[in-house]
């Protein structure tokens, strides 16, 4: 820590350590917050306790781990090879809770973003960005002029993806 901090920033510092400030989801606030949007963090009484949310926007988004939220299809989310029945079974039920958490949310108003961990690797990241903030922009315009339900959980697209 360079000691130019202020006692506040030092404290700040410190009680961020061991919490849920895990290094993809910075990436996001970072980006997020030089793009202009502002956010609050963890709003504990929205289900699942959303990375960030942006009220303006109505947006939630989840940064989510491709191990622990089971991202199928990915390199990163592997069924453990020893105790194979009790891993799947804790997957599918993280899967169900985070699908319970997405519905509940959209019920109340909110679009439902999700990045993740793999798309923030340093060969996507620049894509990842561009469209979560194309996403956001989109998500302003329909929210100034008229309403869109038709929402579903929304996977942002890589850019890679033919
Ligand atoms: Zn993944």
């Amino acid at each position: 820590m360079p000691d130019t901090m202020t006692p506040e920033q030092r404290h700040r510092c410190m009680s961020n350590i061991g919490s849920k400030n895990t290094k993809p989801e910075m990436i996001v606030r970072r980006w997020l917050w030089r793009q202009g949007f502002r956010y609050r963090l963890n709003v504990k009484r929205l289900p699942g306790t959303p990375d960030i949310v942006i009220p303006k926007l109505s947006t939630v988004i989840f940064v989510n781990g491709c191990f622990w939220h089971a991202h199928q299809g990915c390199d990163k989310y592997r069924v453990p090879s020893t105790n194979v029945s009790f891993w799947e079974e804790k997957f599918k039920r993280n899967r169900e809770r985070d699908a319970r958490n997405y519905n509940s949310l959209h019920k109340m108003g909110w679009y439902v973003l999700v990045v993740w961990e793999c798309q923030l690797d340093k060969s996507h990241r620049h894509d990842t960005l561009i469209a979560l903030s194309r996403r956001l922009s989109q998500i302003f315009l329909s929210t100034h002029n008229v309403k869109v339900y038709t929402q579903s959980s929304e996977e942002l697209p890589l850019a890679a993806e033919p």
